[in-house]
């Protein structure tokens, strides 16, 4: 198939993009590198040891989207572009507002004009907002906490509109739960600008002595050691998971969501314990008060995911800190210049 990938620079876009190029796939990338940089490019071409097609363009620009799905003749669209951090999105809601539903309205307009009707849509467990029970399956409610989960929500809700307005549309809507590791390869990974907010990355570079220490956001929370858990999944499992989208996508109507995790909860000091082991490395850390609007647990039940789209998270812990490292060591080593941008 001819996949347009929005957002295909970035972390899990890239990731994804190597494992559709070896699953015979021909494969665009659409981005506007607000997130991510011309290297991973360079490094996504090394790993697949092929060039890759790149167009760099907004989602709000329809027209270059029309013309993009007709020159490379898409037949489907894997939706990753978005901004995804919810304390930004809590300062600049416009901004996400109009960025990840705008932009979706815009892609949306540009696949009606040229008749191509599939789509996988990145969405996230943000949307369920705080669990009502665990684990997480997909009939649990919905409701986000965040303008950023609210996009998603907003999102899941103008496709499956479009699912029911036209009966050959179909999607296949993506829960990702907390996304961490690199590639195998070591080139491409997860690399934010400025002082990470996520856990993996934050433990990543104070593992690499170029932040102190890590602050643990409360550690009387209602579980096992009192840090918060969450449902880590290796972005090279997700990105498989995207494969499976794709073939149940070929064989079916509709509108269809699947949470795609490990289905097994983490707490923050067992992941401390997990990198500390993977690199060899002290990691200092302090505890601080809870971080506003965090929950105390959230992992998935991805049952449906296991059985339907016949995939299953199979990396470990231990593989997802030994690959972030791996990266890390690579950021490192490369150039500067590449490092800091990427
Ligand atoms: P990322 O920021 O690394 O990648 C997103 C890419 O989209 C970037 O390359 C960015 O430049 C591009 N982009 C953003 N706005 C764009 C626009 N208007 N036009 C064109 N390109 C644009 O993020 P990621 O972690 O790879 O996430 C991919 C998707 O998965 C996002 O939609 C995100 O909300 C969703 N998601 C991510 C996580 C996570 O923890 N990483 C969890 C759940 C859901
Ligand atoms: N966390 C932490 N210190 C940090 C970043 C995160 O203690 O610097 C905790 C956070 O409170 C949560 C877990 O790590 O319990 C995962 O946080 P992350 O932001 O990575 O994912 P999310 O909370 O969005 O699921």
């Amino acid at each position: 198939m001819n996949i347009l990938l929005t957002g295909g620079a970035g972390y899990i876009g890239s990731h994804t993009a190597v494992v559709l190029v070896q699953a015979g796939h021909k494969i665009v990338i659409y981005d506007n590198f607000c997130n991510s940089s011309k290297p991973t490019i360079d490094n996504l071409e090394s790993v697949v040891k092929q060039k890759v097609s790149v167009v760099e363009g907004d989602i709000r620009n329809t027209s270059l989207l029309a013309q993009t799905l007709k020159q490379f003749s898409i037949d489907a669209v894997i939706h990753f572009a978005g901004l995804k951090a919810v304390g930004e999105s809590v300062q600049e809601p416009l901004n996400y507002y109009e960025n990840n539903v705008q932009g979706t309205l815009s892609l949306l307009r540009a696949m009606n004009e040229l008749c191509v009707k599939n789509i996988v849509f990145s969405s996230s467990a943000t949307v369920y907002g705080d669990p009502q029970y665990l684990p997480i399956d997909e009939a649990h409610p919905l409701a986000p906490t965040n303008p950023y989960g609210r996009t998603k929500l907003h999102i899941e809700q103008i496709l499956e509109d479009q699912t029911k307005a036209d009966i050959d549309f179909k999607v296949v809507n993506l829960r990702y739960f907390n996304p961490v590791g690199a590639h195998a390869s070591g080139l491409l990974g997860e690399n934010p600008k400025g002082t990470p907010n996520n856990l993996t990355p934050f433990i990543a570079r104070v593992a690499s002595g170029d932040l102190q220490e890590l602050n643990i956001f409360g550690n009387d929370y209602p579980t096992e050691d009192g840090t918060g858990v969450r449902d880590y999944i290796h972005v090279e499992d997700l990105a498989d998971g995207h494969v499976a989208a794709l073939n149940f996508l070929s064989h079916t109507v509709g509108f269809e969501t699947f949470n795609l995790g490990t289905g097994n909860g983490c707490s923050v000091l067992q992941m401390i314990v997990a990198y500390k082991k993977a690199s060899g490395k002290k990691i200092p850390y302090r505890i601080v008060s809870k971080r506003p609007g965090d929950i105390a647990s959230c992992y998935a039940a991805p049952t449906k995911a296991n059985q339907i789209l016949k995939w299953k998270a199979g990396r470990t812990l231990q593989e997802m800190c030994e690959s972030s490292w791996a990266f890390q060591q690579y950021l490192k080593n490369s150039h500067p210049v590449s490092a800091n941008t990427q």
